[in-house]
């Protein structure tokens, strides 16, 4: 069996006026994650990891920030695409893993909900997706809220 594994990491800076997105979801807060497209973090770390694993560059090299296109671009859909890319080429998702450093909201209430959204997003069961929150102690841009960073690994599998 040809099993291929893949990294992401993406770090945004919080700022008032904007929505704060967590993979795909939308959680109540002061703050929001300040990018080009929606600034979901943990779906930039997720669409990196599964790329990387297939060995189809980066969220950048697809959607790049620089073309306006993808201003306001729903981070679900670049995912999206982003896996489909990654089947084309032969792979299908085995499972994921990612983190959260965030200091404030609590996402353990929102846990259920983000998990269903990645989970739909690369077409694989709820069981196969694994999302951890933690703080950063209070340490650094992270801990003092201004921002939000998410690391992801993926594992893929040769389609038969
Ligand atoms: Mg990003």
């Amino acid at each position: 069996m040809s099993l291929r594994v893949g990294q992401g990491w993406d770090l945004h800076r919080l700022v008032e006026g904007r929505a704060l997105m967590v993979g795909g979801v939308r959680i109540p807060h002061d703050k929001g994650e300040a990018g080009h497209s929606d600034g979901d973090v943990l779906l930039h770390a997720v669409t990196d990891a599964v790329l990387g694993a297939a060995g189809l560059g980066d969220i950048g090299t697809h959607f790049p920030p620089t073309d306006e296109c993808w201003k306001n671009a729903i981070s679900r859909s670049l995912l999206r695409s982003a896996m489909e890319l990654v089947r084309r080429a032969g792979w299908e998702c085995l499972n994921l893993d990612c983190t959260l450093v965030l200091e404030r909201p609590r996402m353990w209430p929102h846990r259920d909900e983000v998990i269903s959204s990645i989970a739909d997003c690369l077409g694989i069961d709820r069981s196969a997706v694994s999302f951890k929150a933690k703080t950063a102690e209070g340490l650094g841009e992270v801990g003092s809220g201004d921002a939000i960073e998410a690391m992801a690994v993926c594992l893929l599998k040769r389609r038969d």
